[in-house]
């Protein structure tokens, strides 16, 4: 099996996509048959999960009063 036919190339190519759901139904089962089969790519994708998880945790938690205050106390008035 050459490079170009790895299945691995493949699954890294459609794994922020797949992240994303931009994929077609298609192709999210074409990543999905290969996490089945391949371990290292599920755990790979569990990983870029769970980081995403933890992001989009700390996109939405409120701000600590505290920092808000900090904030508030940097911010410029526009006129
Ligand atoms: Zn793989």
């Amino acid at each position: 099996m050459g490079h170009a036919d790895d299945p691995c190339a493949h699954c890294e190519e459609m794994m922020q996509p797949y992240l994303d759901h931009i994929l077609s139904e298609e192709e999210m089962r074409e990543a999905e048959t290969h996490l089945d089969e391949c371990e290292w790519c599920r755990k790979r994708y569990r990983f870029e999960e769970s980081l995403r998880v933890y992001v989009r945790m700390a996109v939405t938690e409120p701000m600590p009063a505290e920092l808000k205050e900090k904030l508030a106390a940097l911010r410029i008035p526009l006129n």
